[in-house]
């Protein structure tokens, strides 16, 4: 029923101004509402909590077919739901939750997670920006990049460091409201993909914040961070298999529509043997995404899982974008055919939530290591 219901509404609804979104960079603000009208935006947050109660498999499903038809609505559903409101839902105290968490998870408000900066993306083990213990207070100052929903976001989940000499052991993570004096937004990002999420570097200048706002014991942040990540990157990996399988759905059908040389381009063994290496690598793709939400769902580890789930299907959205792009020959060079929209997608889903390097590397320490 989850799956069917967001088909509909991306197949009828999502698909009509998705050309103009994607060309204009338009905030997707009437989707972010119908999504919240769906309970899409806390999925997996108890309704006492102003979330919808199901488990990852239906995020699962839903994100996979949100995103076939419009990748950019996928992402700001993704951080959301896996990076916002899992991580309220896990480790946030009652009060936060109370006061943050039933919002965003009703979609009442949407949230942002600030991580990556100027200097620390890939390595987030080292952050400039500080937070200052004052007593009775924090003071942050600092410069967060690459944040999507910065400007749509009421409330933002930001990691900062406390304590220099602890390194890593001694970051914090602080929910912080958007509208707090002395925070400054850059300019939005004119991005090859994904162009109707805002994405936007995020200024911090003596900002205080309230001593209850930090999540978790003092020095969590980093932890919090990772854990929250290893859980959103299942998200990321279902839009890479829905980007996929939105990419393959079109080449299928232009594949029975086109001829060449007498007769449809599917009765050409070459066009027909690209569809089969798609529907494998897809049908690969879905089984990791849902091995690593089975695995959340009965509280297992997913640092692997997950992270084989992300790495594959972001890599195989690539693949099948590019050639999806090639059977509609040169129809798939021009924006009409979508396609190359999908590629253009498909190329962040290697890049954020840990590329697919970063995977790779915690794939391959825990082969070589166990
Ligand atoms: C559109 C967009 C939206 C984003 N949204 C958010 C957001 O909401 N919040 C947030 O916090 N961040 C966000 N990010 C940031 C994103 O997570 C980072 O860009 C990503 O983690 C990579 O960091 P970097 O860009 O600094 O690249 P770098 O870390 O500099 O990496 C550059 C290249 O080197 C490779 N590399 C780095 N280290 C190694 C290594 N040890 N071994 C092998 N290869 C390595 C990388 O794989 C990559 O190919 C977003 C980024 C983009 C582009």
């Amino acid at each position: 029923m989850i799956q069917q219901a967001a088909r509909d509404y991306a197949q009828r609804e999502l698909i009509q101004d998705v050309l103009e979104r994607d060309e204009k960079a338009i905030f997707p603000e009437k989707h972010i509402k119908k999504l919240a009208e769906l309970g899409f935006l806390g999925m997996m947050v108890d309704p006492e909590y102003g979330g919808s109660g199901m488990d990852t498999i239906a995020y699962v499903l839903a994100m996979e077919e949100i995103s076939k038809i419009d990748a950019s609505v996928g992402v700001i559903m993704s951080i959301n739901n896996s990076l916002i409101c899992y991580g309220l839902n896990k480790f946030g105290s009652e009060a936060q939750k109370q006061k943050y968490l039933t919002r965003i998870a009703s979609g009442d408000i949407i949230g942002a997670f600030l991580l990556s900066e100027p200097e620390a993306g890939s390595d987030a083990t080292h952050q400039h920006t500080t937070a200052e213990d004052k007593g009775d207070y924090y003071l942050v100052n600092g410069t967060k990049n690459w944040i999507s929903n910065a400007n749509s976001a009421s409330v933002y989940i930001v990691i900062a460091q406390t304590h220099a000499k602890k390194t890593h052991r001694g970051i914090n993570a602080f929910i912080i409201e958007k509208n707090t004096p002395g925070i400054t937004l850059g300019p939005h990002e004119d991005k090859m993909g994904m162009r109707s999420s805002d994405t936007h570097s995020v200024m911090f200048t003596d900002v205080k914040i309230p001593k209850e706002n930090r999540i978790g014991d003092d020095g969590f942040g980093f932890k919090f961070a990772m854990q929250v990540l290893e859980a959103g990157r299942i998200g990321i990996a279902s839009q890479a298999l829905g980007i996929a399988g939105g990419a393959m759905d079109r080449a299928v059908a232009y594949s029975k529509e086109r001829k060449a040389f007498g007769t449809e381009l599917a009765n050409h063994q070459s066009v027909a043997f690209k569809l089969s290496d798609m529907a494998v690598k897809i049908e690969n793709a879905r089984n990791l995404c849902l091995k690593a939400a089975w695995l959340k769902d009965n509280h297992m580890s997913i640092t692997v899982a997950s992270a084989m789930a992300k790495q594959y299907s972001a890599d195989i959205a690539m693949e099948v974008t590019t050639e999806a792009v090639q059977i509609h020959g040169g129809y798939g060079y021009v924006k009409e055919y979508h396609v190359e929209r999908l590629m253009r997608e498909a190329k962040l889903t290697q890049i954020y939530e840990g590329t697919s390097e970063i995977q790779k590397i915690i794939i391959s320490r825990n082969v070589i290591n166990g």
